[in-house]
């Protein structure tokens, strides 16, 4: 039986904890899962029905763009909306260029969200940048709101850039270009979080992020600021991309720095396929927490390959069918039975592998393979049990697992 703390690092960077709404980051906390909103958040009703799909996927922290002042009047209908229906996931609200207007003009918003981010590049040019951040974070204070300082480097602080730029001019042996951009983005989050707290915001208010769209750029830069600081760290590969490129860029990248203790909330940035569910990228993001053993949200179906011993579509039918059971399943069971969650399953092709990687899961099904005997044990808890036959395999595959955790998993307290 696979258990989370077998392959987990062993190691989490020490760093502040930070409360956001109910939700801690930071310190010995999980790592939190956040997504972000694509609708245009003046559309209350869009924008409510998307946070309240991404919080029950498992979002844990949902963003929101705060664009304008449409948007900024819209905000606090979005969350007495996402009340009303029980989702009380808090909202994080996007500034750029304007929040100084917007969370001073409109308070109901500035109350309405629990977290405020802000991008020092895009606060303000020349001498207003300044005096618009100071105007952010007295807010913040002022409503007791956390701040992450994100720093991107499509929109790096031209003046830190220049400086930095200029610093490693002069060096004897510079910097290439690359690392000098790198050593940007962590002077111009360090010194952003340095003026924040000298203008009164608490050091357990802040979260820091600096993306990039490169994974060893990405790693580079966390290292260095996870080694300078002790703010939690939001991690993120920047324009991540589409399909498989996202996915795999961001595990890459997330997995790495995660496996060296570094890291206190993930988002993955994936371009949705056209059509395609905005959820995908919580789940994304929750697979690369549980397949590192950091955290467990649902069941995890391991499944063989399949090769030239699986000729029908059978058995790759049976392993989406089972993943896709739990998942439906997970909300009520996690609402009813400690631990569910961590339960893994094993659908196998045939019985070259398949009896054996299905005794080291909680219930695992050995399916036959081409030439076989049309019979499929089934493993649990590595013994033996039954084995199916006929039509209705999927069916009868299902009840086990659904039995399983009636069974084995403690019923939570009413
Ligand atoms: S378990 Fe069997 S069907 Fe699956 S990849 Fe291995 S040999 Fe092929």
């Amino acid at each position: 039986m696979t258990t989370l703390s077998s392959s987990a690092p062993a190691l989490r960077r020490h760093t502040r904890l930070v409360r956001v709404g109910h939700v801690a980051l930071g310190s010995s906390a999980p790592v939190a899962v956040q997504a972000m909103t694509n609708t245009d958040t003046a559309d209350i009703g869009a924008t409510a029905a998307q946070v309240a799909e991404l919080a029950r996927a498992g979002s844990e922290l949902v963003r929101i763009t705060v664009n304008d002042e449409e948007a900024a009047r819209a905000v606090p209908h979005i969350r007495e909306r996402l009340d009303a229906q029980g989702v009380n996931v808090p909202l994080v609200g996007d500034f750029h260029y304007n929040g100084h207007t917007l969370l001073g003009k409109y308070p109901a918003c500035a109350g309405a969200l629990a977290k405020l981010r802000i991008n020092p590049g895009n606060v303000g040019a020349g001498a207003r940048r300044d005096a618009q951040f100071a105007g952010i974070i007295e807010l913040a204070c002022k409503y007791d709101k956390p701040v992450r300082i994100g720093v991107n480097w499509g929109s790096l602080d031209r003046a830190v850039l220049a400086r930095v730029m200029d610093e490693n001019a002069a060096r004897a042996a510079p910097l290439p270009p690359e690392a000098a951009m790198r050593a940007a983005l962590v002077a111009s989050a360090l010194e952003s979080a340095a003026q924040a707290e000298s203008l009164g915001l608490a050091a357990d208010h802040i979260v820091l992020s600096a993306k990039v769209s490169g994974v060893q750029g990405l790693i580079a830069v966390y290292r260095e600021l996870a080694g300078r600081c002790d703010y939690p760290l939001h991690l993120g590969l920047t324009e991540a991309g589409m399909g498989s490129r996202g996915i795999v860029a961001s595990s890459a990248a997330l997995a790495v720095l995660l496996q060296e203790g570094i890291g206190d909330t993930i988002r993955v940035s994936l371009t949705p396929e056209p059509g395609g569910s905005r959820a995908r990228e919580v789940v994304v993001a929750q697979e690369i927490l549980q397949t590192m053993g950091l955290r467990a949200f649902t069941p995890m179906v391991v499944a063989c390959p399949g090769c030239g011993r699986t000729a029908s579509t059978f058995f790759q039918e049976l392993a989406a069918d089972i993943q896709r059971h739990v998942r439906e399943r997970m909300p009520q069971w996690r609402a009813q039975y400690e631990g569910a969650e961590s339960m893994t399953l094993a659908v196998m092709g045939c019985v070259v592998n398949g009896p054996g990687e299905s005794r080291h899961a909680n219930v695992g099904i050995s399916l036959p393979g081409t030439g076989e005997a049309p019979a499929a044990p089934v493993f649990v808890d590595g013994r033996k049990t039954v084995t199916l036959r006929g039509d209705n395999i999927a069916a009868e595959f299902a009840a086990i697992v659904d039995e399983y955790v009636e069974t084995r998993y403690a019923r939570r307290l009413a």
